[in-house]
């Protein structure tokens, strides 16, 4: 009988709402990568070296992943275990491809919000398309899919090895980004007038979806065009997918905040910071933040709602153990604390949220001047670092992600492969088609392992604060009569 009988998963997914592909019915075929006929040329790197080693990276025939090596047994999450039987195409090199390198002119566009890392992409693009394979041309274009608009066309920007040599040092990205919708058919005008076959957009969700219908409208003109996504989620919410760039360093600098409001919090009687970090559906930042900083006592994320009533009670259990509170919310936590159903949208017809944190604060204090007599001196400190994480570079580890992401893409993007993202599952870099991941999105179980590590390092209402209590000075006392018993044996040889 294994001793942890809960399933093993720590995510599960949930449709999008707008995708136009039903998970629950999701085939092998649909995660089967479209790309573009005929592979005439040859890997120009491929041409210029023979050592055996370096042959062996470039293959023609797709390689597999299992989508979940695990057995079916025990698997008990929502659906895409339901089909844990598929594979997914592993991203290489390939030793033929399908865009005559010299011949080739690639387009960069990164939308939305902004991510650490980036500018590391736009770099790898860059210096992979032109030193690797020797590409005509690689163009950036200014502000998303203005851009490429017909009004923004001709701000594009000339992408060269000069241009992007040192931008990996900054945060944001070189290129600018927007939201709002752009006609598929003028930004294709732009591809058609100067030329670009392939096309590589950098972005979230919403910008997949465009690139679906950009390369729809490609294919409706006859275009021998390809459009490869890049996917940026800081959220880590992306489905098919374990790892998104920017995600880690993310972390570290929500660490670096709840650090600041530990200080803060236990530097006052009754004391209590506040965290708001990014997470709009998915609390993947709150939680491993959370877990990393060991800081954090209480932690609130949009996939386990909570009354504004259980905050406070679990704020009065925090205060039976300790005299300062740490909390992190993820912004997308609380939305049902209001009517949101007129609320404003942005560009891109994407909901703008009630500022939890800032609802936290009024909720927090207004309970602590209510109970002034019980929490005498409390205090309460909020901090938004939400602005600062976005805009930094990324990490270590995020850059190398950033640079093996990018490089992978161009490999495949030069080899005909479109219609799809490239993610990483298992450690292993793999081609998602669009369509797939646009119609999942990966979400905290709170009945998995994730969850279950954030409960075990924060304050829970089921938490017996006497009996925590009671063990606590039992085990005080153990290591006083250990000491004791120490000291009665050093005096009786003297
Ligand atoms: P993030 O969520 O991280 O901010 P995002 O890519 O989802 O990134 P959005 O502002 O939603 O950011 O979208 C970026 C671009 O994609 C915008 O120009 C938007 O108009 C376009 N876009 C969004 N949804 C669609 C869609 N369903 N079809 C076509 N284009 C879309
Ligand atoms: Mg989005």
């Amino acid at each position: 009988m294994p001793i942890d009988v809960r399933p093993r998963v720590s995510s599960k997914h949930v449709p999008v709402k707008d995708s136009t592909l039903d998970p629950s019915r999701i085939t092998q075929e649909d995660l089967t990568v479209r790309r573009l006929a005929g592979r005439r040329y040859l890997n120009p790197e491929l041409a210029q070296k023979d050592d055996v080693a370096t042959l062996g990276c470039f293959k023609n025939e797709v390689e597999y992943v299992m989508y979940d090596p695990r057995p079916q047994k025990n698997i008990t999450s929502t659906f895409p275990m339901s089909m844990n039987r598929f594979v997914m195409e592993l991203a290489s090199a390939r030793a033929n491809v399908h865009f005559n390198p010299a011949n080739t002119t690639i387009g960069i566009v990164t939308c939305g919000g902004l991510c650490p890392g980036l500018n590391d992409v736009i770099r790898s693009i860059t210096l992979t398309a032109i030193r690797t394979y020797g590409v005509k041309r690689v163009i950036g274009f200014r502000y998303g899919y203005w851009g490429l608009s017909a009004a923004g066309r001709d701000t594009a920007q000339e992408l060269t090895t000069e241009t992007v040599r040192y931008i990996h040092r900054y945060g944001g990205t070189m290129l600018g980004s927007s939201r709002g919708p752009q006609p598929a058919s003028e930004i294709v005008d732009t591809l058609e007038k100067l030329g670009v076959n392939i096309l590589f957009t950098v972005g979230g969700d919403g910008t997949q979806k465009g690139s679906i219908r950009i390369a729809e409208e490609a294919r409706r003109r006859n275009l021998d065009v390809a459009v490869l996504g890049i996917p940026k989620t800081i959220d880590n919410d992306l489905s098919f997918s374990h790892r998104t760039f920017g995600f880690e360093t993310a972390v570290e600098q929500a660490c670096v905040a709840i650090r600041a409001a530990h200080s803060e919090a236990s530097s006052h009687m009754f004391g209590i910071g506040i965290v708001k970090v990014m997470g709009r559906e998915s609390g993947f930042i709150a939680a491993q933040s959370t877990i990393s900083s060991s800081q954090a006592s209480l932690c609130f994320i949009p996939e386990n709602p909570v009354s504004r009533e259980v905050v406070l009670n679990l704020i009065k259990r925090r205060f039976e153990l300790s005299t300062y509170c740490v909390i992190v919310v993820a912004e997308g936590f609380g939305q049902d604390w209001a009517d949101c159903s007129g609320a404003p949208t942005d560009a891109s017809g994407n909901k703008k949220l009630m500022d939890i944190g800032v609802e936290m604060k009024h909720l927090v204090e207004g309970f602590l001047k209510k109970n002034k007599a019980l929490y005498p001196q409390s205090t309460v400190k909020y901090i938004d670092p939400s602005y600062t994480i976005r805009a930094c570079a990324p990490n270590a580890s995020d850059a190398a992600f950033c640079t093996n992401l990018s490089t992978l893409a161009v490999h495949e993007a030069m080899s005909g492969a479109t219609d799809c993202i490239i993610s990483m599952r298992y450690n292993q870099f793999i081609l998602v088609p669009i369509k797939a991941a646009v119609s999942i999105r990966k979400m905290v179980d709170t009945r998995g392992m994730l969850w279950r590590m954030v409960r075990e390092v924060t304050i829970d209402l089921s938490n017996d604060a006497a009996s925590a209590q009671k063990r606590e000075l039992q085990r005080e006392l153990q290591t006083v009569s250990v000491k004791r018993e120490s000291i009665i044996n050093a005096l009786s040889k003297l």
